[in-house]
């Protein structure tokens, strides 16, 4: 379990969009901020649609210090990826996957949608673009099945009343809609944070970064909320009360100035100050 030595910010960050860019997947625009963050040991938890087979390989690529997980939008939490999968390492908040195909098959006669368990892995390589064995990382999901809309948009509200009737969520992604449990990002931080309290000698501050509606309440319940907008400039998601900020570029690169500029700003009151208690 992660242990907070000395810091008291958590930084939770949405992956697509984000800390990985739109169109090529690519992170290193924001490895000099990767790196500032590592060298102050500020525990970066990466929240995001992806499996946890998906994102143990880019947290081990980012060379992130070893910190939860927030898997399938707030569904599966992984507590330390430096564990082997084991009892008591996760936790599922929503609904199991197995359920929601079981619900998602008896609306396929009322509804034209394709999910990934309906595309396969040839599917999801072609939608995502992802290689074989990510895209295999990508279908080997708990909690949550991403679909492709098909059908008219003006039925998407009775698609989403008929999901809501068997207690599960439809939510718009970057690019897939998401079906999953009474859970999202938000919820799934909240739990993270009440964990890791108990760890802390202060106050933890948490800061979060998101580009999609998806993200919307994790922004919500961040006390430094950051909104990063798509390559053509436009905000997905709203800011409210006077610490949310809008990164001045789109992808990994506004992420890296506008978390760089963040953390400055948040340590410059602690420095001189926050070590000698
Ligand atoms: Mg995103």
């Amino acid at each position: 379990m992660l242990h907070l030595d000395g810091t008291a910010i958590l930084i939770f960050s949405d992956l697509d969009g984000c800390l990985l860019n739109k169109n090529d997947y690519s992170f290193q625009s924001a490895v000099p901020t990767l790196d500032r963050i590592r060298q102050r040991q500020i525990p970066l938890i990466l929240a995001s649609s992806k499996t946890e087979a998906e994102m143990r390989v880019l947290a081990d690529e980012m060379q992130l210090r070893d910190a939860p997980l927030i898997c399938e939008n707030g569904g599966t939490i992984i507590w330390s990826r430096s564990r082997p999968p084991v009892e008591g390492n996760t936790t599922v908040l929503g609904a199991s996957r197995d359920s929601i195909l079981r619900t998602l098959a008896g609306l396929k006669t009322e509804f034209r949608f394709t999910s990934f368990q309906d595309l396969q892995v040839q599917g999801v390589m072609e939608k995502t673009g992802l290689p074989r064995d990510r895209a295999l990382a990508a279908l080997n999901r708990s909690s949550t099945e991403p679909l492709v809309w098909e059908d008219e948009e003006s039925r998407i509200d009775a698609f989403r009343s008929a999901l809501e009737a068997q207690s599960l969520t439809l939510t718009r992604g970057g690019r897939f809609w998401h079906v999953a449990g009474q859970t999202d990002k938000g919820y799934a931080l909240q739990q993270v944070v009440n964990q890791l309290a108990s760890s802390a000698d202060r106050k933890l501050t948490t800061i979060a970064i998101g580009d999609s509606p998806i993200d919307q309440h994790m922004l919500d319940v961040a006390d430094y909320p950051i909104a990063i907008p798509w390559p053509d400039g436009v905000v997905h998601v709203t800011l409210t009360g006077k610490n949310g900020r809008i990164a001045p570029e789109a992808g990994a690169l506004g992420w890296g100035i506008a978390v760089s500029q963040l953390i400055a700003e948040l340590c410059s009151g602690t420095e001189n100050s926050g070590q000698q208690g």
